[in-house]
């Protein structure tokens, strides 16, 4: 057996190291808060010197307020703030500090060489502090502002040391910190560099500005602006639907001023862009938040990461409807209409056989993933464009496929993902208007009745209301079955068992929300109601079909983001034929 030790009382070098790891765990998390301090400073300019990762040193310098010289060994001391002064304060928090315990925690940690000078005092001073040891203070000169110096961070830490990445990678983090600080800022002029190398340099000017200088100008051109003001206001500005990415790391979150982290909101965005892009892809951009005070708690993670609204379901929603509001208003889901014909395909390569599209975005193209990959960095600057022009019906070739003309370029058409579009939009539209009314039921002639376990038959007894708003009356029927005895007019043609089948099955997948919950039933319905790949149409519904898709927004992908048709231009089909182009 273990001898009881004795309990002590830890030194406050060893308490104040070991509160550090909650707020500083790596490099980034320095330039965090060291930037933040700058802002609430009210800075108009930041600097920022990164080296060796951040481990070797990170200056940050800036020309807020400054602190008073009496000051400054309090600023370096946990819980000393001159943010807050009453519990009652936290509720309220304006700036993006407010716990007091940021400089502490670095100089725990490392050896910090604060300089400061106070706006209006004609000298400065400044402070020298090793592991949480102060070394040195006196008077400095100096120019109004605040410099912090941040050395050999962790080496008195083996432990924390042993937990960071490469320091290449731990550099890069550093960076893509003061970049989203950067652009949840955009007012202030930013210059960072890594390792004597300049990685970032704002100039100070409107979001799309910094958008521009830390992501280049092609991303941001594909940006469409979101604006959605009110109670919970939604602004920012995400990327349009043919420009999207592997990853949902582009997208940049900021909740009151604040550069947060925050799944439900990512996932509300990326809800928005559903139907739109292909699954698995994300939008990028930078989608801000602004909710009254008191209804978020910023003191809810020690690197205040996170926060926590009193409503998230009413966030959410803001968020979605905000984003799906610019998103349907884009160029490029046909709302403009006469939009240039200009999405052929930029180049048509044949290798090994295979057709591979190279060089840019294209929404109607299930591509290579080496191709899709490439095309995150290579963005179209020819104008993709999802709205269709009128075409002609020509006829249907070997499994399904329309055969189209529009002007001089042939268009293929899958007459199921196509006709899966327009019901989908039509549904939705409909449902949207939230009049159960406008939804227009089928009675069945023959209610369906199915067995089911006993918790989906409460389940769907549960959504009684839902279901009905959307022009299903759909109940338990017995503790294991339920019946059916209207669907949707829309999905009059479909077998009703298979669809009502299929909703009890699905009724288990996540589900944040009615927004969401309406359009996988829209999906669904669409998906079951829409002709067969394979079915044959004869011309006039092949015509019906394609004039229903010209006048559908985004109709070139069907719900699930998979392209619906393909477009050979001219100039790709002279290209193929070894003619000299036009
Ligand atoms: P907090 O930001 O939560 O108050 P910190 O430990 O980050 O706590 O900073 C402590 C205090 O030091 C701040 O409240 C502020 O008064 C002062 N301070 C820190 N950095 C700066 C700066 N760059 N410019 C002006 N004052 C600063
Ligand atoms: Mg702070």
């Amino acid at each position: 057996m273990i001898a009881a030790s004795p309990i002590r009382r830890l030194p406050q070098v060893v308490a104040d190291a070991i509160a550090a790891g909650e707020v500083i765990e790596r490099p980034a998390s320095v330039l965090k808060e060291l930037v933040e301090n700058a802002l609430d400073a009210g800075a108009t300019r930041i600097d920022i010197a990164i080296e060796g990762g951040g481990l070797v040193r990170i200056i940050v310098s800036d020309d807020g307020s400054g602190i008073a010289a009496d000051d400054l060994e309090l600023a370096v001391e946990r819980h000393a703030t001159s943010k807050i002064a009453v519990a009652d304060d936290i509720g309220r928090v304006r700036t993006l500090g407010f716990r007091g315990e940021a400089l502490a925690s670095i100089a725990a940690v490392s050896e910090l060489r604060l300089t400061t000078r106070a706006r209006g005092s004609s000298s400065g001073a400044t402070l020298h502090v090793r592991n949480g040891a102060l070394l040195t203070r006196g008077a400095a000169a100096g120019t109004p502002g605040t410099r912090v110096e941040v050395c050999e961070l962790f080496s008195a830490s083996p432990a924390r040391l042993r937990f960071l990445r490469s320091v290449a990678t731990e550099g890069s983090a550093a960076v893509r910190v003061a970049a989203d600080l950067a652009i949840t800022h955009p007012h202030v002029a930013f210059t960072c560099t890594n390792d004597s190398r300049v990685v970032l340099r704002t100039a100070g000017g409107t979001l799309r500005d910094a958008i521009r200088a830390v992501n280049g100008a092609r991303a941001e051109r594909d940006l469409l602006d979101v604006d959605a003001p009110g109670p919970i206001s939604v602004g920012g500005a995400i990327s349009s639907p043919h420009a999207h990415r592997a990853s949902r790391s582009g997208l940049v979150l900021i909740v009151n001023r604040r550069l947060v982290h925050n799944r439900a909101l990512l996932a509300a965005v990326d809800e928005s862009y559903r139907g739109l892009i292909p699954g698995g892809r994300h939008g990028y951009g930078v989608v801000t938040v602004d909710v009254p005070e008191e209804t978020l708690d910023v003191n809810v993670h020690p690197a205040k990461r996170e926060v926590r609204f009193s409503d998230e379901r009413a966030v959410f929603s803001a968020v979605q409807r905000a984003c799906w509001a610019a998103l349907r208003a884009a160029p490029a889901l046909g709302a403009a209409g006469h939009a240039p014909f200009g999405f052929a395909l930029a180049a048509l390569e044949t290798r090994d056989g295979d057709i591979a599209v190279a060089g840019r975005s294209q929404p109607y193209l299930q591509v290579s993933p080496a191709a899709a990959a490439a095309r995150d960095g290579a963005l179209n600057d020819m104008g993709v464009h999802a709205s269709l022009p009128a075409m002609n019906a020509l006829g249907q070739a070997g499994s399904g496929f329309l055969v189209a003309t529009a002007g001089d370029t042939i268009v293929l058409v899958d007459a199921h993902a196509a006709h899966e579009k327009v019901l989908y939009t039509e549904l939705l539209a409909r449902w949207l208007e939230e009049n159960p009314e406008a939804s227009g039921s089928q009675l069945l002639l023959i209610p369906v009745v199915m067995d089911c376990a006993p918790h989906r038959a409460s389940q769907v007894a549960d959504e009684h209301d839902f279901f009905l708003r959307c022009g299903f009356s759909i109940e338990q029927f017995g503790p294991g079955a339920v019946r059916c005895t209207a669907v949707p007019m829309t999905a009059a043609s479909a077998n009703p068992e298979a669809l009502i089948g299929a909703i009890i099955d699905r009724l288990d997948e996540t589900d944040a929300g009615t927004e969401e919950r309406r359009h996988r039933l829209a999906a669904l319905v669409a998906c079951h109601a829409a002709v067969r790949f394979g079915d044959r149409l004869d011309i006039a519904a092949q015509q019906r079909l394609l004039d229903q898709l010209v006048a559908t927004p985004g109709g070139t992908t069907c719900p699930h983001g998979r392209p619906s048709v393909l477009v050979l231009d001219d100039a790709m089909l002279r290209r193929a034929f070894r003619r000299p182009a036009r």
